[in-house]
């Protein structure tokens, strides 16, 4: 290893920027960080730029430390036994260790129709490319937007508050992480603001048209413009590089974020899932897991044993258009609970609170890059439930490999036995 340390970063969202302004702390590291754009985006306001109500980008020089070098760039591979993260223009990048933050993007949706027809909203890009359908679809369009989670809701908020004629198809429930009581309290929301609501069975989406959505009941819902919010999952580039993964192509890791592959590869943020028990894709996660990968690094260059990541939540926060709002609280293990601050009357409360939210998040950076190290989160915030669940996660896998090791050994006498 060279006198100073080469960390890389990939990915430039909350994680990312978290992690490597927190390595800054020392001063024989040297951070680069990767990311395709030369501007930091705030994902959470996507739909605030597709609204034109905020541009939800922000200036990279004020949300990231002095120390770290930005390279406008995306990468292509992980070579992770050369050390070198190859970029798309054909550059590369050698390593000593590499933090893996490349957050997420929208499922590709198998229903018919979908990828052609609906637009996503995950990225900058895809924000920008619904702005100009929205504007030749005229203020009278029917939008549809699919999808009840988060991005889902404050989408159709936003879009209706814009004067659009906004339904939302639900599936079975509009949003499920919500506790009935905000669950109710939301569906008023958006009533107020006009959205249509379609949600329980049959309807689910089964093919998108140029103009109409159908659902499974067999209904079809005129649309001039779809919007998909529906699923999402990591970016590619962990398993296009070999790297262990799960179904949802998040880098497996322990508890220490420490790829189960490579111990020079540490993830954060929605692109990994420690023991295979991903936290919730939420910026919320995100900003505590890249600290704790921006720790791991640093423990492991001053000879520590890296510590587990501790993540808590207090719970969901929605925009519902820029005059409401909605904070659903949580128990520490991310379950919600009954309490809610928003509803009728409290609708201007929880507005405040979530541009306080929004606000915070980049905030947290820019103290962060000033001050690295600031930001802690104690071991008490995390889900008391957790060290069950890995308990109960690691019995799984003993279980798995006693069954696959039993077939591997019985497999060649029954075999030739049945074939004979
Ligand atoms: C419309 C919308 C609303 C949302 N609202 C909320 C909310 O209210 N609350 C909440 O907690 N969460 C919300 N989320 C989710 C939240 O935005 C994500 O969970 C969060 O951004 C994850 O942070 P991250 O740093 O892991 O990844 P990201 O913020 O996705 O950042 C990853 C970065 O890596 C870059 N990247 C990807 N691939 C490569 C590559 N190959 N090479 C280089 N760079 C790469 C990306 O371009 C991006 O800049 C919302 C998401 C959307 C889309």
């Amino acid at each position: 290893m060279s006198e100073t340390t080469q960390v890389v970063v990939v990915g430039g969202g909350y994680a990312g920027v978290t992690a490597a302004n927190r390595l800054t702390k020392r001063d024989d590291v040297a951070v680069t960080l990767v990311n395709p754009r030369p501007q930091f985006v705030e994902r959470i306001r996507l739909h605030q730029r597709v609204a034109g109500t905020h541009s939800a980008v922000v200036d990279y020089a004020s949300v990231l430390a002095d120390g770290v070098r930005l390279e406008v760039a995306t990468a292509e591979r992980i070579d992770a036994a050369g050390r070198r993260l190859v970029l798309a223009d054909g550059g590369t990048l050698g390593y000593d260790y590499l933090v893996y933050a490349a957050g997420s993007t929208g499922a590709t949706p198998t229903v018919p129709g979908a990828a052609e027809h609906a637009f996503p909203l995950t990225s900058l890009e895809e924000a920008d490319r619904l702005v100009p359908a929205l504007a030749a679809a005229g203020p009278a369009a029917r939008v549809t937007v699919v999808g009840a989670g988060p991005s889902g809701i404050e989408t159709a908020s936003e879009l209706a508050e814009q004067g659009h004629a906004v339904t939302m198809v639900c599936g079975d429930l509009l949003g499920p992480y919500l506790h009935p009581n905000g669950r109710r309290a939301v569906t008023a929301a958006l009533a107020r603001l006009g959205v249509a609501i379609v949600a329980g069975p049959g309807a689910t989406v089964t093919a998108v048209t140029a103009d109409a959505v159908q659902l499974a009941d067999g209904r079809d819902l005129p649309s001039d413009v779809t919007v998909w919010t529906a699923g999402f999952r990591a970016a590619g580039l962990a398993a296009r590089s070999g790297l262990s993964t799960d179904d949802a192509g998040r880098l497996r890791t322990d508890e220490t974020l420490t790829s189960v592959d490579d111990d020079r590869i540490v993830a954060a943020g929605d692109a990994g899932t420690p023991s295979g028990l991903a936290y919730r894709m939420s910026c919320q996660a995100a900003g505590q897991l890249g600290a704790a990968a921006g720790d791991t690094v640093l423990a492991r260059l001053a000879g520590r044993e890296p510590r587990p990541a501790t993540v808590g939540f207090v719970g969901q926060c929605l925009s519902l258009g820029r005059g409401d709002g909605l904070f659903q609280f949580a128990g520490r293990g991310d379950v919600p609970v009954r309490a809610f601050l928003g509803g009728r009357r409290g609708s201007r409360a929880g507005a405040w609170l979530k541009e306080l939210i929004c606000r915070s998040t980049v905030l947290q950076l820019t103290w962060e890059a000033r001050r690295p190290g600031l930001i802690r989160y104690p071991a008490f915030i995390g889900d008391p439930r957790r060290p069950a669940a890995l308990r109960d996660r690691q019995q799984e896998t003993v279980h798995d490999t006693v069954q696959d090791t039993m077939q591997e050994t019985t497999a060649p006498d029954v075999v030739p036995a049945a074939s004979a």
